[in-house]
């Protein structure tokens, strides 16, 4: 694995430190930024290979940097929210974080999550030179093999999460699976997870997918079980 640059985004600087100290020991490369302007401005030119995002800034919060970096990048976004503000977390993921991490948390746990999302990525970068494997469902054609998906033709913006979901999904149509299941298997981990992480991706990816999100036809709800593929 090459050295994995990580972009520190927190403007307080006990905590950016003692992440820092905690990166570098593990081999990871780390730039830094105490701001959200300087933050934007790291992450969209210092190209990041992950962006560690601190919600409460000065000058730029951290869901703008989120929302501002989306438009032009899918590099992965892990949030740092405060533990008594819930709403942070699903409001992160609508904006395209891939994942949140609750203060205070420990450096073991934060390891692990960073580690999990390179994980993800490296395998995806080695399935990428496999031949194209397109299969069609109806209007929609997923490439699994190279992380394109099309309806009627073209080319939808999904988030690896987002294709890594509906890969899964669509991988075993009409087999039902757990939001817990899902977190489990999509996202790589059990214990750190928020179920509401599912919804809230499921939702964005219907947005994309269907004509219609309120009343879809690929991604269906199993009330009370979870989240199942239909060929419409
Ligand atoms: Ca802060």
């Amino acid at each position: 694995m090459d050295t994995k640059k990580v972009l520190i985004v927190e403007d307080e600087k006990s905590i950016s430190d003692i992440i820092q100290f905690n990166l570098k020991k593990e081999g990871f490369e780390v730039d830094t930024a105490y701001d959200g302007e300087s933050g934007l401005e790291k992450a969209l030119a210092g190209k990041p290979d992950l962006i560690l995002l601190d919600v409460m800034l000065p000058h730029i919060d951290g869901f703008e940097i989120c929302k501002k970096v989306r438009e032009t990048s899918a590099v992965p976004i892990l949030m740092l929210t405060a533990k008594e503000e819930e709403v942070d977390k699903v409001l992160g993921l609508e904006l395209g974080a891939d994942d949140y991490i609750t203060k205070p948390f420990g450096m073991r746990e934060l390891i692990a999550r960073i580690k999990a999302n390179f994980r993800r990525i490296d395998l995806d970068d080695s399935e990428k030179d496999d031949p194209a494997n397109v299969q069609d469902f109806g209007n929609l054609s997923i490439d699994m093999n190279r992380y394109e998906v099309r309806k009627n033709g073209e080319p939808l913006d999904l988030t690896l999460r987002e294709f890594e979901l509906l890969q899964y999904l669509a991988k075993k149509e009409n087999k039902v699976f757990s939001r817990e299941q899902l977190l489990s298997d999509v996202w790589g981990y059990e214990y750190f997870g928020d179920i509401r992480t599912v919804d809230v991706t499921v939702r964005r990816l219907r947005e994309k997918l269907e004509d219609d999100s309120g009343n879809p036809k690929y991604i269906m709800t199993k009330r009370g079980i979870g989240y199942y593929f239909r060929r419409p």
